[in-house]
């Protein structure tokens, strides 16, 4: 078992057979996928896999990441931070071939590398999966709609001509 600082590199095959477990923590400014999502602070990134064998004897991954991650309301484009948790259940296949046998609740995790699978590919995945596809504030803290709106209101009044040749009329008296 690791613990704190996490491995690049997971070796499928190996860990299945040992049924390691991979837990610690990275943080999004390491997973370039992610780039988008990195918000003012870099969070962290918490990691709990169980690497191991499933009921049908394949090699398999399950377990959790979660991260705050960051991105633009689209009501008023500040941003807004989701927590966001992805339940990984993975079993792990090394051609189309085994993909496609896998039965439809199983999914498949493709590994193109064997020894040295970098973790990263496999966190931005289940990461982008489980992330809201829209983004927006349950309430947003400043609405960008009403700025507009209230701004407009200013350029109304001051280029109203009424307005204007009411201030000369004061002016006049
Ligand atoms: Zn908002």
């Amino acid at each position: 078992m690791f613990s704190g600082q996490l491995l690049p590199f997971f070796d499928p095959r190996k860990f299945a057979d040992q049924g390691l477990e991979m837990k610690g923590q990275t943080s999004v400014g390491e997973l370039p996928r992610l780039a988008d999502f990195r918000g003012a602070e870099n969070e962290s990134v918490d990691v709990a896999l169980q690497f191991g064998r499933n009921e049908d004897g394949k090699p398999s991954v399950e377990g959790t990441v979660s991260a705050h991650l960051t991105m633009p309301c689209q009501r008023c484009l500040e941003p807004v931070t989701y927590q966001v948790t992805a339940s990984v259940n993975l079993v792990m296949v090394w051609t189309e071939k085994q993909m496609k046998a896998l039965p439809e609740h199983q999914e498949g995790y493709m590994v193109t590398a064997d020894e040295k699978m970098p973790l990263s590919h496999l966190l931005e995945e289940e990461l982008l999966l489980a992330a809201p596809l829209v983004a927006m504030h349950e309430q947003c803290p400043n609405p960008l709609v009403k700025e507009q709106a209230s701004a407009a209101d200013d350029v109304v009044k001051a280029d109203n001509p009424f307005a204007v040749l009411a201030k000369l009329k004061s002016q006049q008296e």
